[in-house]
This record gives C-alpha cells, sequence and structure tokens, in this order.
C-alpha cells in the first residue's frame, strides 16, 4: 500500500497507473503534477488524482513513491527539479520507454537518491495522449520492465515491483543495455516503419485516393502512427543508436524481397513470407 503517490506528468501512462492503483485498493492519496493546469483539473473531475501542485517540489515533497510519467526528453529537467524537495525514504520510479537516458539523467541529477531510483518501462500503451486516455486495466496481464543497478537499493525495487503487481502486471528484469536494444525492435523500429509509411504516401499526388481506399490491413499497421509525435522524437533521440542500426538492416531487408519481386523469384517471396508467417504465429498467435 503506497500511502502517498506523485505522479509527474498525468498522461495516459501516469493516469492509467493512478487509475489501476486506486481500483485495487492500493494507494492513498494521489497528487499530479503537470504543466497543463486543464489537464489536472480533468484528472481530478476523473478522479485519477486527488489533488494537484503548480511545481514538481510541492508535488513530490510528502510522497513515499514519485513515479515519473513525461517524455523521455523532459525526464532530466524533472529529476533535478525533484530532487532537493523528496523525502530521502522516498521511492522514484520512471515509466519512460528508453532506460539509458534516463538512467544517466538519474545519475547525474539524484546524487545519493539515486540508490532510491527503480528505473521501469510497462509494455502496455495505446497511441492516444493525456489524462482522458488513461484506463485502470491498461497494465492487467502486461509485462513491466524494471532494469535497476548495482547500486539500486532492494527494498525500493521491492516496492516498485509490488506497485505494478498491484496492477495486475508481470514483471521482468533486464539490464538497461538490453532493454533498450530489444525495445528498438520489437517497438520504436515499428513506430518508424508506421510513421515513414504515412508520411511517404500522403507525399503522393493522388493521396487523397489512395488513403480513401485504405482497408484493414492499411489501418492495422498504421495505427501506431497516430502515437503522439513529440513523445516519438523523444524515443528517438534517446535510442538513436540502437535504432538507425536497425533501420539500415530493415532497409537490406525490403531490398531483399524488391530484389525477389524484380526477378519474379516466386520461391523465395514464398519462402520469406512463409517465414514470416510461421515465426509470428507462433510468437504472437492471433492477436
Ligand atoms: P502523455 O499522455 O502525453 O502524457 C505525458 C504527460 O507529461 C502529459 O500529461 C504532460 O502534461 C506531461 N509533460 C509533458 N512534458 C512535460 C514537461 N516538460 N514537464 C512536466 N510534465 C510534462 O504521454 P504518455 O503516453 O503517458 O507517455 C509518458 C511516458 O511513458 C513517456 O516517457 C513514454 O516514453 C512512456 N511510455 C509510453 C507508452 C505509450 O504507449 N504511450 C508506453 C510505455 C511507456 P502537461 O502537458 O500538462 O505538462
Amino acid at each position: 500500500m503506497i500511502d502517498k503517490l506523485a505522479i509527474i506528468g498525468v498522461g495516459l501512462i501516469g493516469s492509467s497507473l493512478s487509475l489501476a492503483l486506486k481500483q485495487a485498493g492500493a494507494v492513498g492519496q494521489v497528487t499530479g503534477y503537470g504543466r497543463n493546469r486543464n489537464n489536472l483539473e480533468k484528472g481530478l473531475e476523473l478522479g485519477v488524482i486527488d489533488s494537484y501542485e503548480s511545481s514538481i517540489a510541492a508535488s513530490v515533497r510528502d510522497a513515499d513513491v514519485v513515479v515519473i510519467a513525461v517524455p523521455l526528453g523532459a525526464m532530466q529537467p524533472v529529476l533535478a527539479e525533484l530532487k532537493p524537495a523528496v523525502k530521502s525514504t522516498a521511492v522514484i520510479t520512471d515509466v519512460g520507454s528508453a532506460k539509458g537516458s534516463v538512467v544517466t539523467a538519474a545519475e547525474t541529477e539524484l546524487g545519493e537518491l539515486y540508490s532510491r531510483f527503480v528505473p521501469g518501462h510497462p509494455i502496455a500503451g495505446t497511441e492516444k495522449s493525456g489524462v482522458e486516455a488513461g484506463f485502470a486495466s491498461l497494465y492487467q496481464d502486461r509485462r513491466v520492465i524494471l532494469t535497476p543497478g548495482q547500486r539500486t537499493d532492494p527494498d525500493a525495487v521491492a516496492a516498485i515491483e509490488a506497485m505494478w503487481l498491484e496492477c495486475g502486471a508481470t514483471i521482468e528484469y533486464l539490464s538497461v543495455e538490453h532493454h533498450d536494444k530489444v525495445l528498438a525492435a520489437t517497438s520504436h523500429l515499428p513506430h518508424m516503419l508506421a510513421y515513414a509509411l504515412v508520411h511517404y504516401l500522403s507525399g503522393l499526388n493522388d493521396h487523397d485516393e489512395i488513403f480513401r481506399y485504405a482497408a484493414g490491413g492499411f489501418r492495422d499497421f498504421t495505427r501506431i502512427a497516430s502515437s503522439d509525435p513529440a513523445m516519438w522524437r523523444d524515443v528517438c533521440i534517446a535510442n538513436g543508436d540502437a535504432l538507425v542500426g536497425l533501420i539500415q538492416q530493415y532497409q537490406q531487408e525490403l531490398d531483399r524481397v524488391a530484389a525477389a519481386i524484380s526477378a519474379g523469384d516466386a520461391d523465395e517471396l514464398l519462402k520469406l513470407f512463409g517465414k514470416a508467417k510461421s515465426e509470428r504465429d507462433s510468437l504472437i498467435g492471433n492477436c
């Protein structure tokens, strides 16, 4: 049970966490912080938060757990601002989609409180943003990856693990480097492909007609191109090295497909599509 929880960034991820903990009866008081007062007022109205503050320092002062749920580019200034105000016994965590940049920022900004910081990433989300996008079941049966280091206090890790378990999530532990490499492939690269496809098609002369005939496959493939552009700009900047390497390898794969099509190589195409289908069917099933 968390007596006082502070959520910095009351958007999709932060508000869903609060709603899930409230539904589980696992939190007492939830205080929010964000820059946009209307969003926070909406959070009060929806019962996502119980109060809000006009500064990060004020919002974390009495908190037992602080969850930083802002875009990756805002993590460092948020950590710098909360450091002088947070209790030494508090546990601080984040939900950022890449971990290396956040851990570096926490090492730089938190000083002796670094041991109280547990880096985290819920593998759950939608293409929607803001407090109204949040819902209590977002983390049900979803994975949360934690990437604590040698210096992280075990009791801080246990507190964050318990928090996510209350939301119905399962916990996995990865190193920061492994997390960023794996997520670059499974999450960051697909977002780049969706953004690039829609951007490319929208630049064609007859794009109105192309989009008019868009069917289920196009919608499925491009749904994530409706995700928040600023959030994904920050993910690219934070995890650029891993991501650029994957984009280059993917370009080679597309070249291979184009070459097989140009050559009319039906066997090669069937082999490639068959392998991809059986991999996806066995890994993901019919989701
Ligand atoms: P979101 O819905 O846009 O919420 C982000 C919140 O952060 C907003 O409420 C915004 O409120 C606040 N914020 C933005 N810039 C800020 C700043 N400079 N200082 C303080 N607050 C700021 O985004 P989200 O989807 O919840 O993503 C939050 C984090 O979760 C990101 O780090 C993202 O990488 C990670 N994540 C996202 C997903 C996903 O699918 N969306 C999944 C896993 C992890 P104000 O504008 O009022 O300040």
